[in-house]
């Protein structure tokens, strides 16, 4: 709310705030903060706080690089209402006074910028699913209520009750900063749950993910427990989507997806066909930024019949459709692939990019295939043309190497940063020798 550095000042002071968090995200997502006592605000908005580019990843700098700048923005200002006397300040990332393009939220900036030049706004609805563990007395994970222990525990009003504490505390804190929440649910496995927020832009939705999870992490912590948004804990639970509903409006706020004349009964406009043919188009490349982890893939295996998994595998489009990658609640897009591994800014960028090249060339989505594609055989899936998703983060990443129009859209500089770190990621993991091989392997040949 706050215009200006004094009143901004004077509202913080009042609220009994000593410290703003300047923060920024990595590539894989993560904040990285700096502690700043309130009375150097006004230096943190102009000049503000310097980090040492070399040591963040994904930043691809020197260690003789000038320094990385976060420069806070006022309107990004917000409480940490589970953290008193704290408030977090996001802003733009510079580097030699301009906007850093390696910066994933200036990313994310660049793609709406390329939407407002045709006068349109994406508005975005991210779902954060995660579980809310904790370890007993020989360290092993067990959700955080003990008794969740239904096999079909999804909507149990029993562990929904059973985690109160957490519920009560990171509702009234999302609330207490204007992001309103009108949902939380147990999910499909033990221990795990499902927050829902009002939609926003897409820089405001996921600025929103970000202090959502840094809330949700240290408001269990405090309960002494965990919370987990890793893609896949178990092989047979469900794994933690982090699905985005996305739209476009005009810059007077209406909805340009929305058509209630859609020959397909879908509810979409035809900008909202080619966007989400973009979208289809370079999946296998989006896939490495929604689905960024070694771990993401465990999710996203073709071939387990009967699936109660909910996570898509196929490259296609549905009405309602859990099994297909874009889900049609009506009316918008709902993208199933991303995880709560995916850095929120560059998977929306990228997903920008994608519809983006879908609208500018015209791109047709084909028909929609509303059949239950968990139970399909998957020869019987490929006999109607329909493609998968990339089966490892190795796969993934050549996707996206050899996507020339994501990589321009996104610039050069960051793709291949970014699949630098990914490159060196999956190498660490394929160079290890998991207990699945030594169990399998060790007497076997
Ligand atoms: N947990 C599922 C996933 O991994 C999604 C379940 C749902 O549709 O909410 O994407
Ligand atoms: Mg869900
Ligand atoms: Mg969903």
């Amino acid at each position: 709310e706050a215009k200006d550095t004094k009143s901004a000042a004077a509202f913080l002071e009042a609220q009994g705030i000593r410290f703003l968090l300047a923060q920024f995200t990595d590539v894989h997502g993560s904040l990285k903060s700096k502690s700043v006592p309130v009375r150097c605000l006004e230096n943190l908005v102009t000049e503000g706080a310097g980090f040492a580019g070399a040591a963040v990843a994904g930043f691809d700098m020197t260690v003789f690089d000038p320094e990385y700048m976060m420069v806070g923005d006022l309107e990004t200002l917000a409480l940490l209402p589970w953290a008193p006397g704290y408030a977090r300040i996001l802003g733009t990332g510079t580097v030699a006074g301009t906007a850093f393009a390696l910066d994933p939220r200036n990313a994310l900036k660049a793609q709406c910028a390329r939407l407002a030049a045709h006068g349109w706004i994406a508005n975005t609805g991210l779902e954060p699913e995660f579980y809310l563990l904790r370890r007993d007395e020989s360290g092993a994970l067990l959700p955080f209520d003990p008794a969740d222990t239904l096999a079909k525990p999804a909507y149990d009003y029993r562990s929904l009750a059973n985690v109160r504490p957490f519920v009560e505390q990171i509702v009234g804190s999302l609330q207490a900063l204007g992001i309103g929440v009108y949902q939380i649910d147990h999910e499909d496995a033990n221990g795990q749950y499902e927050v829902n927020f009002k939609y926003a832009d897409a820089v405001t939705s996921a600025d929103n993910i970000q202090l959502f999870k840094m809330a949700a992490s240290e408001i269990a912590h405090s309960l002494g427990g965990i919370c987990s948004f890793m893609p896949k804990l178990s092989a047979t639970t469900t794994g933690n989507g982090m699905h985005v509903h996305l739209s476009i409006a005009d810059a007077g706020g209406d909805d340009l997806f929305r058509d209630d004349t859609d020959p397909k009964g879908m509810g979409l406009s035809p900008l909202a066909y080619k966007f989400m043919a973009g979208v289809l188009k370079h999946a296998k490349a989006l896939t490495a930024l929604l689905a960024p982890s070694v771990n993401s893939y465990k999710r996203l295996v073709v071939g387990t019949p009967d699936s109660p998994y909910w996570a898509p595998v196929y490259i296609a489009y549905g009405n309602n459709n859990r099994s297909a990658m874009v889900r049609i609640p009506y009316g918008r897009i709902e993208i199933r692939t991303g995880d709560g591994g995916m850095n929120v800014y560059l998977a929306l960028a990228a997903i920008i990019a994608a519809g983006l090249d879908g609208i500018e060339n015209d791109l047709d989505p084909g028909e929609p295939h509303n059949v239950n594609f968990f139970t399909m055989p998957p020869a019987d899936v490929a006999a109607l043309g329909v493609e998968t998703l990339p089966q490892n983060l190795d796969q993934a990443i050549n996707c996206l190497e050899a996507d020339t129009v994501l990589a321009s859209a996104l610039g050069e500089r960051l793709v291949n940063a970014f699949i630098k770190v990914k490159r060196q990621e999956w190498r660490d993991y394929h160079l290890t020798v998991s207990q699945w091989e030594l169990n399998r392997y060790l007497t076997f040949f």
